[in-house]
């Protein structure tokens, strides 16, 4: 039987089906009906798989919205993110996820077990909704935190808070600054955050950044900077919580 990891997230519902073989993945945005989001990828995942019937897959449900779908089992994020990291960077001793609306650190031990983890759901900064806000301010799209030249002067952004770093950017924007170096700073701000959190669980070897927002790679070479650790960032990283899900061993 194959086995389906789901990760109903704030933002992205991910979905990764194993059947021991290969890896099927999709994304969806989880939307203003997540529960329709989550069956959607679960079926095209099963679609692609080329299984016809949902009672040849094992499920298990992660995630911000675990709870409002009926699966085989439910597992928290933490020991989901965990096992996905270890498959996607076994020689990580730290997970630092950076998602939509929460961020969080897990230290794991060689076998991906959890050690310790600390997790930021309080507030939207270091968060991709942090970056999301922000880009509507400055007119632009996420992508351009991901495009800054080389050689953009950093415009230091000083309010960790969300609601004040906008009125901070509107202020420099007011001023004449220059939009990539207020997109650095910016990235800037949500890479010092990470570097915080990480500091407070685990402070050596190889992190795996996972989450939406490891696809920037310029934030997790500023991450490197403040940490002065390597940072691995996983072609999948977005889908290490649904991938974790899926490579669990079943209890069945
Ligand atoms: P969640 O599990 O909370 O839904 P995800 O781990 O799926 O969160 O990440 C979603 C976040 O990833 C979005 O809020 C967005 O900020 C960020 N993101 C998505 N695609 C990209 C990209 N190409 N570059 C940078 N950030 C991205």
């Amino acid at each position: 039987m194959a086995n389906v990891g789901l990760d109903i997230g704030s933002t992205a519902t991910k979905c990764v089906l194993w059947d021991g073989a290969r890896f099927v993945y999709y994304l969806t945005p989880t939307g203003w009906a997540p529960a329709e989001s989550a069956e959607k990828a679960v079926r095209m995942v099963c679609r692609r798989a080329h299984i016809l019937k949902r009672e040849d897959v094992h499920i298990t449900v992660t995630g911000y919205g675990r709870n409002i779908f009926e699966a085989d089992r439910r597992v928290t994020e933490i020991t989901c993110h965990a096992a996905g990291a270890r498959r996607l960077a076994p020689e990580a001793t730290t997970v630092l996820d950076i998602g939509g609306q929460d961020s969080k650190v897990i230290r794991i031990d060689e076998n991906g077990k959890v050690l310790d983890f600390l997790m930021n759901d309080k507030c939207a900064a270091g968060t991709g909704r942090f970056l999301q806000n922000m880009a509507v301010h400055l007119g632009c799209k996420l992508a351009d935190f991901c495009n800054i030249p080389e050689d953009t002067e950093l415009q230091p952004i000083n309010n960790m808070c969300t609601v004040f770093a906008e009125s901070e950017v509107i202020g420099l924007l007011a001023k004449g600054a220059d939009k990539d170096s207020i997109c650095l700073g910016l990235l800037d701000s949500v890479a010092q955050r990470a570097a915080n959190l990480l500091s407070r669980v685990s402070d050596d070897g190889d992190i795996c950044f996972t989450g939406g927002c490891a696809q920037n790679r310029l934030l997790a070479r500023l991450i490197e900077q403040k940490t002065g650790r390597r940072v691995i960032t996983p072609e999948k990283a977005q889908f290490a919580g649904a991938l974790g899900a899926a490579v669990m061993e079943a209890v069945r």
